[in-house]
This record gives structure tokens, sequence and C-alpha cells, in this order.
């Protein structure tokens, strides 16, 4: 963007390009109803109101927005007294939801310079240039600068469906490059965020980093070490869940942003051969059925990326004489309780996940009815594809997996054979018990 200064020294504003409703790509198809209802109710109301963000980017570059997000010239207050079906979230950054049904239209009011004004309830900023809180208003231009990238800077007029571009984002789509509005150094100080952003829409989009939006991430990675790991674990969820996890993945380890998020699981990766091959197969399976439109859960991914972790400070425990079951499960608890002071995990996913690492014990003791039992968990499923990746990727020989995927399969006939087959194989059977087994129960 260029940037053009007054008398003062300040930044002056820019001027939007405005790209009339024939010469852009943007229709009302590409525009839910409810979204429609936001905007034309906002513009009756004598308010301006357009929508901006990823929305109007991917409809840009021809994929259907999932989501919406709005930008009005309204309060909150305003927002809400228009809408009954509205809700005032956000304490860092007001914003309204109004829901239609399972929609949410996200709303939210220009903001503008924090430093302009003296007002230090609405916007606060620490020392090392962190924005604390940012709920300035202000007019559309300033809130296009205090966007993250060009990009995400494109405004469809709901008056007359014209798209205004302040920072040069068309030429950008057009380019595929992703660039931060401004100064990156102090874009990311303000809020570091912004480097997951930039990875995770390099990664979605098939975009470029602009050189100078790219040179100083690796310097300031770091700086997510302030970030509430409440508010990480949301960006993680958009990091891995959203089909590209793999990429995702490769770009945040490129950048050191990856070991900010998960130290336990960057550390192991330094040290245990079968790591990294273990967490790329997991991101691969994920995205593979995400692509499928199968269910996905991000336990099982948690799960895959901390397994490492857990083997590693296992073997360690049970080097100082601590017996295999306490040390598996001494190990776990270290690993959560380290991994929680940088990213949160909702116990909602928590809970699965330690259920898929105790099952990978379970998953070996076969014997009587523990099979059956063992099939009928409810984590059996992530569990056993946890597994197979930990087969592939060389941390256990195989032939526990097929013989799991066997089991499945088979009737009952082919159960029988194949337990029968588990009694006689001592390859196949629980290490550690071996020895300790009672004589083996008559079953049915
Ligand atoms: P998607 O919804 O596909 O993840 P998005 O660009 O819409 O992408 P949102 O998190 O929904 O991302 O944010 C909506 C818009 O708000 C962004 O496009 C951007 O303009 C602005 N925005 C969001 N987060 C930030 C941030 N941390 N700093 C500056 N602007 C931001
Ligand atoms: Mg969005």
């Amino acid at each position: 963007m260029k940037s053009r200064h007054d008398e003062d020294g300040k930044p002056s504003l820019p001027a939007p390009r405005i790209i009339p409703r024939a010469e852009h790509p943007i229709s009302r198809q590409h525009i839910s109803d409810a979204a429609l209802k936001v905007l034309y109710r906002l513009d009756g109301a004598g308010f301006e109101a357009y929508l901006v963000g990823g929305c109007i980017r991917d409809a840009m570059l021809g994929k259907m927005p999932k989501d919406f997000d709005v930008a009005t010239s309204a309060t909150p207050e305003q927002v809400r007294d228009l809408f009954r079906n509205s809700r005032l979230i956000g304490r860092r950054f007001r914003i309204v939801h109004v829901r239609f049904g399972r929609e949410i239209i996200e709303v939210t009011t220009f903001r503008g310079q924090p430093q302009d004004e003296h007002a230090d309830h609405i916007a606060r900023q620490s020392d090392a240039g962190l924005l604390l809180r940012d709920n300035v208003w202000g007019s559309i231009e300033e809130d296009a600068l205090r966007r993250d990238f060009t990009v995400n800077a494109l405004y469809y007029s709901i008056a007359d469906f014209s798209l205004h571009d302040f920072a040069d984002g068309v030429h950008d789509i057009e380019t595929r490059t992703l660039r931060l509005i401004g100064d990156p150094e102090t874009r990311y100080r303000e809020d570091p965020v912004r480097m997951l952003r930039a990875v995770r829409f390099a990664a979605k989009l098939d975009f470029l980093l602009d050189e100078a939006s790219e040179t100083p991430i690796y310097e300031l990675a770091p700086l997510l070490l302030q970030i509430p790991p409440a508010r990480l674990f949301d960006e993680v969820l958009k990091l891995f869940m959203a089909g590209h996890g793999l990429m995702t993945f490769r770009l945040l380890s490129h950048y050191d942003l990856f070991g900010m998020l998960f130290p336990e699981a960057e550390e192991a990766m330094a040290d245990v051969d079968w790591a990294e091959e273990l967490i790329e197969a997991a991101l691969a399976n994920t995205d593979r059925r995400m692509a499928e439109g199968r269910p996905v859960t991000p336990a099982f991914l948690l799960a895959a990326f901390l397994w490492p972790a857990v083997v590693q400070r296992k073997a360690a425990l049970e080097q100082e004489g601590m017996p295999g079951v306490p040390a598996t499960h001494t190990a776990a608890q270290q690993v959560v309780s380290r991994q929680l002071q940088h990213v949160s995990i909702p116990k909602r996913f928590g809970m699965p996940m330690r259920d898929i690492w105790d099952l990978q014990e379970r998953l070996t003791r076969r014997q009587g009815k523990r099979a059956f039992q063992t099939r009928e968990h409810p984590r059996f499923r992530a569990a056993y594809d946890l597994l197979l990746l930990r087969e592939q990727a060389g941390e256990i020989p195989s032939g526990l997996g097929e013989w799991w995927t066997a089991f499945q399969q088979g009737d009952e006939h082919e159960q029988r054979r194949l337990l029968s087959k588990v009694g006689s194989d001592p390859a196949s059977q629980g290490k550690r018990r071996k020895r300790r087994r009672k004589p083996r129960k008559k079953t049915e």
C-alpha cells in the first residue's frame, strides 16, 4: 500500500479504489439470506453496511464463502437494538453475533486507530506493543487499516454492490500474495496471532507470503508465548481442522511457530525418529477424512501430536524404576500439564484424548472377552486409527493393526479364530503382562 503522510507526519487515510458491480465477480448469489438480511436492515436504518473479510476474499477466488462478516458504522448497541436475535460478545474485541437458526453473522463496528485517541479505557496497548483491547470506533478508512491482510480488507457495499479496495487487495488476490497492511513487525507485535493467520491463509488459499510480511516471523515467533492459551486453542482448531492441516503444519514448522504451540511435540520430534512421521500421518489422515466429508475430531489429532512425548517421558520414568502402568499415567499427566500452559485443551477433547492413549495399551491385550470390550469403547475407532499410524511411522512393528482390522471385519467364526491365534502368538500379546497372566478362562 502507498503510504502517504499529511503535514503532522501522521499517515493519511487511503482513498479506496471503488470497483463498480459490473467490474467484479461478487454477486448476491454468493451471499447467504441471513447476511443479506443483516446488511439490508442496517442500510435501511441509515447505517453504512458492508461485507468484509474472508467471505469476500473467498468469493473473489471462486470459492463459496463459509461464513459472513459484516462491518458497519452502527455501534454494537445500535446493532443489538436492530436485531432481537443478537448478542454482544467479546471484551478484547467487542462484536455482535446475529443468529439465524444455525447461522451466525458477525457484525463489527468500524475500528479507529487507537494511538489517535486519548481513550485508554477503550484501547490499550502493552509496553511491548501488544494490543490488549481494540474498541475505538472509527470510519471505514480507519477500519480498513486495522485489518490484517490486504486481501482481507475488501468491502462489498450493500448500497450499490460496489467493491471498495483500500489496500490493493484485488491486486494481491490476482497475484496470490498475502501482504500485511502497514509495517509488518508492528502489526505482528500488536497481535502475534497474525503470524498464525498468515500461515493459515497461505496454506488454505495456496498464497505466498510477501517477503516483508514473512521475514519478521522467524524472530517474532516467541511472542506467541504471551497469548492466552484459550485463544490459541481456537486458533489451533482453525489451523488444523480446515482440511489443509498437513500443509499448515509444514509451514508452521518452517517458521518456527509449531514449537510455540506444542513445545512437547516439537522436542519429541527432535529426539524420536518416528515422531514427525506419526504427526504428519495423523494430519494427512484428518485432511483426507475432511475431503471425503467424514467426521473428524481434534481429540484424535491432539492425541497424535502429543503421543511421542508421552512415549518418551514414559521411557524416562521407567528408567528411573517406575513400573509401566503408573509410568504411562504420570507421563500423560506431565505432557498435558505442560501443554495446557501454551494451548488449552477443553475437557470435551482432553478426556477423549486420554482415552485414545489408554486404549493403546488395551489394544495389545485381547484375551477372553477383552477384545470384545475394547471394540465397544466409544473411542475404539480413533484409538485403532492411531495404532495404524504408529505402525506406519515405525514406532512399533506391524501386525497388531492388521489383527484388529480383521477382527472388526470378521464374522463370529473368524473372530474366534483370531482370538485363538492371540493365545498362541506371544509376539502379539501385551509384553509386560505376559508373566503375570492368569491361566486363560474358557470363553463361551
Ligand atoms: P476465515 O473466516 O476464512 O477463517 P477471515 O479472514 O474471515 O477468514 P475471521 O477470523 O473471520 O477471518 O476475521 C474476519 C476479518 O476480520 C478478517 O478478514 C480481517 O479483516 C479481520 N481480522 C480478524 N482477525 C484479525 C486480527 N487478528 N488482526 C487484524 N484483523 C483481523
Ligand atoms: Mg470469517
